[in-house]
């Protein structure tokens, strides 16, 4: 390689060499070719001059021959006119006449200047001559010579200007092309400078920018990642680190000659989001961050976190730049975590499921605590179901009282259409007596189930203390399917809680279903089945607080059964019995829906009838009595004896404020009737002063003004217990 001292611009001395013989003829050729030029064609000019004059002699002396033929040679006088006329205006130098023999003839000659024909320069001068002739004979010959003087001075004159024009040109001719080449060889040399200057700049540049590409190289090799760039149109790497060998076991070659960014090592399942993402970067020409996977030559998965970038040169193509990581660590890391975060929702999950459940549970064990009836507790159930199974339907049936159907009670959930009722030997969960869940199969045979068979659903009875009280169908949601990855099975689950729920409910009931019969029995008499005297006391004092408040009046009937102890005595106490219960069911079918008919003790029975008036207690009393004429029953196949009874009525407030003292009127009143001779109704005494009496009679007249119910009536708001 020639360096850049080797360069250097000889022109001017290549010039110079090359002008200088050019410059030198130039000047020669022009200095000596228009004289000498000028001198022949002058010669020539004087020769042609000197052979017409010789002509013009040669006439003029034939005229003179003609004249005397003989004697021509002597007429000197003739030949000094020819010659005067030669010479006038003329450079003839000499003119002679020659003999027809060529001898000189002697006084025919002429010389201008004696002195010119001497000097040097007149030996080759210009001569002409032409013969004489006489009767076509050659007499003589006339010589002329043009003096050539004033030619060699012209021509001189001439060379002298003709030098000095050829030195000049020379002179030009070498100095002005060699001045602009030296000029230009100059500014050529500046230029070979500048270009040197550049050379030795670009070689420190590029020296530099080895080492920088060295230093890169280095640095990108060293790192722990991929450094990449890619042709954005024919998406080929151009240049990819050689960490990539490493990464993932392909050499470098594969990569650089791979096309698409080597799409067939980028696994199947992003291949397309890569490549669309790629393809996205170099539109918005925007980078992105890319995390997919690559498969090593081994064939192991490499996760890669892929950084992009997008370039233009300055021709306007695209190009990737790229740092792929390996960041499968990372991804396991995260996909480890991810497992534990489900694993974790999905027990946070289960946690508030159970949270929930133990909340319903323990929200529903309240309630059913609350319900005084089973119609209650059974709507509860299908608040409840709807707390617990939110995405899900399903129904409860309830045995009937007759248990020959399972009539529906509450439905939740809207996908299934669940029929009215059925017969309990249709559900094949009743018919087994436990809770499996039902088959596919085992529901074709299920009528509870409806046309659409759910192979999810299942049933489960409901048992209390043994006995089938009901059956919960329940039909899990679509997305509740199939055990989940972690083995989390939802339906299992649901299974699960709907039979918790079950048992939580048929306890409920049984407990429902214990306290109405403990509360039956505390409040009812058992033999008759009426109101038991405790719950007479409280009811009568409960009635007589709200007549007050309503300002209503309220009647009492207190009833015992003539010489009872008689018939006891006649007919046994077991047909007294049997008297004693028949009385308690006429009692309940004469008296008003919103009346309390209750045994008082032994045969004596209390009827409470809220806002009745003291007439009206006593009409009611008269047509128990009246009614009791046709009662009819019967002991053992044998109808008992007819009986009668005596009544006293008392009535608030105008036998007493409390039912102590309203008890006791009633009580004074009976006692009144049976010392009358029984079988009559007797009015309780209104005590206190006349004056007294007749404003409380008054007062009660305008209390009851309003219309009160008949028999038939319909209660106000009161509600059989
Ligand atoms: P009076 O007309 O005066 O009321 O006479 P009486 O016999 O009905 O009255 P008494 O009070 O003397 O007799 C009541 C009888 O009722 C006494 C008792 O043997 C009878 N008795 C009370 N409770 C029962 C019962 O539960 N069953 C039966 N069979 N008899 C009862
Ligand atoms: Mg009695
Ligand atoms: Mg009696």
């Amino acid at each position: 390689m020639k360096t850049g001292k080797e360069i250097q611009i000889d022109l001017g001395q290549f010039l110079s060499k090359r002008l200088y013989p050019l410059s030198l003829g130039i000047g020669l050729v022009i200095s000596f070719c228009f004289p000498i030029t000028y001198y022949v064609l002058e010669y020539k000019g004087g020769q042609r001059t000197a052979s017409h004059l010789a002509d013009k002699s040669a006439d003029k002396l034939k005229d003179v021959i003609i004249a005397s033929p003989n004697l021509w040679k002597y007429q000197i006088y003739s030949f000094t006119e020819i010659e005067r006329e030669m010479s006038q205006g003329s450079d003839v130098l000499s003119l002679r006449i020659l003999d027809g023999k060529g001898a000189p003839i002697p006084n025919y000659q002429y010389q201008q200047h004696s002195w010119e024909k001497t000097v040097w320069w007149n030996r080759w001068a210009p001569k002409g001559s032409a013969d004489i002739l006489f009767n076509n004979e050659k007499v003589g010959r006339i010589e002329v010579v043009i003096s050539q003087r004033i030619i060699l001075l012209k021509t001189l004159l001439l060379f002298l200007v003709s030098a000095s024009a050829g030195l000049l040109l020379a002179f030009l001719s070498y100095n002005f092309p060699l001045k602009i080449v030296q000029r230009l060889e100059a500014e050529l040399q500046e230029q070979f400078n500048n270009i040197q200057q550049a050379y030795k700049e670009s070689d420190l540049l590029r020296h530099l920018a080895q080492e920088s590409e060295k230093r890169f190289r280095d640095l990108v090799d060293g790192l722990d990642a991929v450094v990449w760039e890619a042709d954005a149109q024919s998406r080929r790497f151009t240049f990819i680190s050689n960490q990539v060998e490493n990464m993932f076991l392909i050499p470098m070659e594969e990569w650089l000659s791979a096309a698409d960014f080597f799409k067939e090592q980028i696994e199947r399942g992003d291949r397309e989001r890569v490549l669309a993402a790629y393809q996205r970067s170099v539109e918005e020409e925007a980078g992105c961050r890319l995390e997919y996977r690559r498969i090593s030559n081994d064939g192991t998965v490499v996760w890669v976190q892929d950084n992009i970038r997008i370039v233009s040169d300055e021709e306007g193509k695209k190009q990737l730049r790229g740092v792929m990581v390996d960041v499968t660590h990372k991804k396991n890391a995260e996909e480890a975590l991810n497992m534990l975060n489900r694993e974790l929702q999905n027990s946070v999950h289960q946690l508030q499921q159970r949270n929930l459940e133990v909340s319903t549970f323990h929200e529903l064990s309240e309630m059913f605590q609350l319900c005084r009836e089973r119609e209650e507790a059974y709507r509860i159930i299908g608040v409840a179901a709807r707390k617990l199974f939110p995405e899900d339907s399903g129904a409860f049936y309830i045995l009937d009282s007759s248990r020959n159907m399972l009539v529906l009670s509450n439905t939740w959930g809207e996908t299934v259409q669940h029929e009215a009722q059925f017969s309990p030997e249709t559900c094949w969960a009743l018919r087994r007596g436990r809770n499996p869940r039902l088959s596919t199969n085992n529901h074709l045979f299920c009528e509870n189930i409806g046309s659409e068979i759910n192979p999810r659903c299942f049933c489960i009875p409901m048992l209390s203390q043994g006995e089938t009280i009901g059956v919960f169908h329940m039909v899990p949601s679509c997305a509740a399917t199939a055990p989940n990855e972690a083995g989390h099975d939802d339906n299992e689950e649901k299974y699960q809680l709907a039979v918790s729920m079950t048992e939580n409910v048929a306890m409920a009931v049984a407990n429902l279903s214990l306290r109405e019969s403990l509360r039956y029995l505390s409040i009812r008499d058992p033999l008759t089945g009426l109101f038991n005297r405790r719950y007479m006391e409280e009811t009568l004092q409960r009635k007589l607080m709200f007549a007050e408040r309503m300002k209503r009046t309220l009647g009492i009937i207190m009833i015992d059964l003539d010489h009872f102890k008689r018939f006891n005595d006649t007919h046994g106490h077991d047909a007294g019995d049997t008297l004693l219960r028949e009385f308690g069911s006429f009692l309940l079918n004469n008296i008003r829906e919103y009346d309390f008919a209750c045994r008082y003790g032994g045969e004596e029975f209390i009827c409470i009838l809220p806002e009745t008036t003291l007439e009206k207690t006593l009409e009611r009393a008269e047509e128990l009595r009246g009614n009791l004429k046709s009662f009819k029953a019967e002991h053992l196949g044998r109808p008992l004896e007819k009986f009668t009874f005596s009544a006293g009525v008392a009535v608030y407030p105008e036998h007493g404020a409390t039912a102590a003292e309203i008890v006791k009127a009633a009580d004074e009143a009976l006692y009144l009737a049976k010392r009358k001779g029984r079988n009559r109704i007797v009015a309780a005494v209104v005590k206190g002063p006349p004056v007294e009496k007749e404003k409380l009679l008054k007062l009660i007249t305008s209390r009851n003004t309003a219309a009160l119910p008949g028999k038939n009536d319909k209660p106000w708001n009161y509600k059989r217990p």
